[in-house]
């Protein structure tokens, strides 16, 4: 039987974005989601408050204290973190049903969540971390958003250096200049990772019936050599 080469079998990838507040991290998100219906988002719990501008399912669901540390203590999350002062965790079951039938999933995580998903499943993740261009202009995002207290932007401008310290644990570094060219750029990531030999799980039966044709069409043995080195 014919293998069709556009029909090979992927296992899902966990592509993080991670940067300071205000870097246009979620902006980045928010594209990619739109541009790519292979993609879905992995919606955290936490127990921030809800902003006016945030929907509960669709921004986080939110809950309170107790809720949170009883999903932590049973396993229901798949990374947690204290972030600003406040709880955020990844739920695990939708993640994991994600990779199984080969969906990629989008987080916002920060850099506390992003190493333990690489503790749990490095070869499934691919990182990459957004730097703003300046502080200067952090400092104006985050204000112009005008969705926090002043105490809440200083807390996060606070955070910014923490988080940035991280920068080298990451796979891909993009600086966010220019909104359109740093989507473009993530967005390259992402095919270029889906296509990695190792994630496309359909390749070795799809060679073998490359090699099987080969014979088919003179006659010649196949040698086994290539199918052994890609182990
Ligand atoms: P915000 O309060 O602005 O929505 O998010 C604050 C920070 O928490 C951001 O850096 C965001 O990426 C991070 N964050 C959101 N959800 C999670 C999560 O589930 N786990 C971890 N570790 N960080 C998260």
């Amino acid at each position: 039987m014919t293998i069709e080469p556009t029909h090979l079998a992927r296992r899902g990838l966990m592509f993080v974005l991670s940067s300071p507040s205000g870097a246009g991290k979620s902006t980045i998100a928010r594209q990619l989601l739109a541009d790519d219906p292979q993609l879905q988002l992995s919606i955290s719990v936490t127990t921030r408050e809800r902003r006016a501008s945030e929907l509960e399912g669709v921004h986080y669901f939110f809950i309170d204290r107790s809720k949170f540390e009883k999903m932590a203590e049973r396993g229901d999350l798949l990374e947690w973190a204290e972030v600003h002062g406040n709880f955020y965790g990844t739920p695990r079951e939708p993640v994991e049903e994600a990779l199984r039938t080969g969906r990629d999933v989008l987080f916002d995580i920060d850099w506390q969540g992003t190493e333990q998903l690489y503790e749990k499943l490095p070869q499934d993740l691919v990182r990459v971390f957004v730097l703003p261009p300046s502080m200067a202009e952090l400092k104006a995002r985050l204000e112009r958003r005008a969705e926090d207290s002043e105490a809440a932007i200083a807390r996060r401008l606070e955070g910014a250096r923490a988080e940035l310290e991280q920068w080298a644990k990451y796979d891909y570094v993009i600086v966010n200049d220019d909104l359109e060219r740093a989507f473009a750029s993530v967005k390259a990531i992402l095919a270029a990772e889906r296509r990695r030999r190792d994630r496309v799980l359909g390749l070795r039966p799809f060679v073998s019936s490359l090699l099987q044709d080969v014979q088919a069409l003179t006659g010649a043995p196949v040698h086994s050599d290539s199918e052994k080195s890609a182990s």
